[in-house]
């Protein structure tokens, strides 16, 4: 029975008010499939009010050290509310609730990341009066806000990616409009709350709920807007540069990510990591471990001990603290992958662990006997499957590696400093982490990825180099 008085809805947030929509939509608990939310659906008019008061805003003034103590504050809140902010995320995206708390402790940290970063930004000073006739000049470049930035979130870290969107812009001192999934915009929408309270002035931050295509294309029409901010797909990714015009564009896209594991390598450790970083979240994370490399010395034994600790993953409800994977996010996408899985083994793969789908749960499935070009390797799962194959040589294993259209992050074992150093000079990625799976991130890390995997860095040093514009000022003294 749905409990019809504990379904919150959610007005748009614009300009620090909460506006009410004829038109709602029912955000889904993805494991019961119960409503767990409404949400308002924003209309052109509404991207556009939107979008003018985020301008105005810009007017007023908001110093780094403001910016510093909001952020901070907002951090603080958002840990005292941890729990609440947990069992929201495993509702809306299914997330199982242990991982749902390290979601919301990232979230804090992105955000006192970035409050720290606020007050570091920074030009510097231009020799200027080196060049001939320019003996009486002098100068120096300042950091200014780019503008009004749209932010555009997917649904498989909503609360970590969104905060990695809005800490550096207001850092940085600009406008924020946020368009979260469709899907996951809850912990958005209590995000905003939380901003609110910490002290945030009106208009710097407005979050629009509804059609994404729709309102992502509103968005785009709006020529006060003077920078987007992607997180998702690369079609969309794709379709937002295309649209953009001159205007910057900062987009982190998909990815097949490998990770190797060389003869030398410490197997428990790999088996153990990989293990741990090809399931979170069902998979659906962009430098989740999809594609194993695996030396062809080891391969029999590190595959035992893979599969060995696949067995002990619990997959189920995610609110129970036991679960380790939970559903999907939505049941077409489990059978996109049940049916990717289907199509790997008729092309000769076999099912080591798994390969079994319930409702919009898939289980953890290790893929042996694949080769490059199947579906499972080539293109993006972002589900719970990985695919395991041998190699023999170093510069077999990395021009494998390479032969994706994708290039956000890639993992390897090895203790051979010499292999170690030659990966890291020759795999195409925008980050190569050494005796540790692909999926390995922090707030410092410069992250973002090359060929298909998007333009511009995250993490909020490096996003802030985004989200602001270079000036130089110089004085005929
Ligand atoms: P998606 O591209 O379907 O949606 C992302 C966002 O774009 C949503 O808010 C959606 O409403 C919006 N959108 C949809 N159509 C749009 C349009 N025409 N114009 C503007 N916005 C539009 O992606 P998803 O399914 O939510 O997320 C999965 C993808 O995100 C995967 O490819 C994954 O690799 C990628 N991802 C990348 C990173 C990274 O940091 N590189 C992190 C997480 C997820």
């Amino acid at each position: 029975m749905v409990n019809e008085v504990e379904v919150k809805t959610y007005g748009l947030y614009i300009n620090s008010e909460w506006v009410t929509t004829a038109e709602t939509m029912t955000v889904q608990n993805k494991y019961t499939q119960e409503p767990a939310a409404k949400v308002a659906v924003a209309t052109q008019a509404h991207v556009d009010q939107a979008v003018k008061f985020a301008k105005e805003a810009l007017k007023e003034p908001f110093a780094p050290y403001e910016r510093y103590k909001v952020l901070m504050k907002a951090a603080e809140l958002l840990l005292a509310r941890k729990e609440q902010f947990a069992q929201v995320l495993a509702a809306e995206v299914g997330k199982p609730i242990r991982e749902s708390r390290g979601e919301v402790e990232r979230a804090a940290q992105t955000l006192q990341v970035s409050a720290e970063e606020a007050k570091r930004i920074q030009g510097e000073g231009v020799p200027v009066e080196a060049a001939p006739g320019s003996e009486n000049r002098m100068a120096f470049t300042v950091k200014v806000p780019v503008g009004v930035i749209a932010a555009i979130t997917p649904f498989n870290v909503p609360m970590n990616l969104v905060c990695h969107k809005i800490g550096p812009a207001l850092a940085a001192g600009n406008s924020v409009v946020l368009k979260p999934a469709e899907v996951t915009p809850i912990c958005a929408m209590m995000l905003a709350e939380l901003l609110q309270e910490a002290g945030l002035p009106n208009g710097r931050l407005h979050v629009l709920t509804g059609d994404g295509a729709q309102i992502g294309d509103w968005l785009l029409q709006n020529e006060d807007v003077h920078m987007y901010t992607f997180t998702g797909s690369p079609r969309v990714g794709e379709l937002i540069r295309s649209k953009a015009g001159l205007r910057k564009v900062a987009l982190e896209l998909g990815n097949n990510s490998a990770t190797v594991v060389h003869q030398d390598a410490d197997l428990d450790k790999a088996a153990a990591l990989i293990s741990q970083k090809s399931f979170n979240n069902a998979g659906q994370v962009c430098i989740s471990v999809q594609r194993i490399y695996v030396h062809e010395h080891i391969y029999e034994s590190f595959l035992a001990k893979l599969i060995e600790n696949t067995k002990k993953i619990v997959v189920g409800n995610p609110v129970d603290e036991k679960t380790d994977v939970g559903p999907m996010i939505r049941l077409s996408e489990a059978e996109r992958v049940e049916a990717w899985v289907k199509e790997a083994v008729e092309q000769g793969a076999h099912i080591e662990i798994g390969g079994k789908r319930e409702g919009s749960i898939y289980y953890p499935t290790i893929l042996s006997n694949v080769v490059d070009d199947m579906k499972v390797c080539r293109q993006e799962v972002f589900g719970p499957v990985v695919a395991v194959a041998t190699y023999s040589s170093e510069d077999e294993v990395i021009a494998r590696v390479n032969d994706s259209d994708y290039g956000l992050q890639a993992g390897l074992f090895t203790n051979d400093l010499n292999f170690a150093m030659k990966a890291a000079r020759e795999i195409e990625v925008g980050g190569l982490i050494v005796n540790d799976a692909s999926a390995y991130r922090v707030d410092h890390m410069p992250y973002g990825g090359v060929k298909k995997s998007g333009t511009g860095k995250e993490g909020p040093k490096y996003a802030i180099e985004e989200m602001t514009e270079e000036r130089i000022i110089v004085f005929n003294l």
